[in-house]
């Protein structure tokens, strides 16, 4: 089983900003890139993202390629076709992943059979091409 980002599911995906552009970038390059306080005594990973640091309010805040690697902190199982780009994947899961660098991130584990997630799974980030040389995030089983 391989998943792949559908032509319709793709145009559902946010547009990059000039806020969040280094967070495409980096899925482009394989990578999880989110935004990381320069701030010694707090280096808060944060996501989504903001002109300033969620925890100190700091507004020396920079970006850092994360491990990518997490585990899963929650999930559903969605069997309901909410919206018709969907029903092909069916059933699919909706994952909190907590990232080793303490941030959560609510996304997928894909090319998965839904009853082999659990909490607490080992994952990985696996971006998946959304065409026009974009990448969505998705994660996988590490
Ligand atoms: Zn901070």
């Amino acid at each position: 089983m391989s998943f792949s980002v559908s032509e319709d599911r793709a145009k559902l995906l946010a547009e990059p900003t000039e806020l969040d552009q280094p967070f495409w970038d980096g899925l482009a390059e394989g990578k999880l890139r989110i935004q990381h306080c320069s701030i010694d005594t707090c280096g808060n990973y944060q996501y989504p993202f903001e002109t300033f640091c969620f925890r100190c309010g700091s507004d020396d805040i920079g970006w850092d390629d994360t491990s990518g690697e997490g585990e899963i902190h929650t999930f559903v199982t969605v069997h309901q076709r909410y919206h018709a780009a969907f029903a092909d994947i069916l059933p699919y899961n909706v994952s909190v992943i907590e990232l080793d660098e303490g941030t959560r991130i609510v996304s997928n584990v894909i090319n998965i059979d839904t009853d082999d997630v659990k909490i607490g799974m080992r994952v990985k980030v696996a971006p998946q091409p959304a065409g026009d040389g974009r990448y969505a995030l998705f994660f996988e089983k590490a």
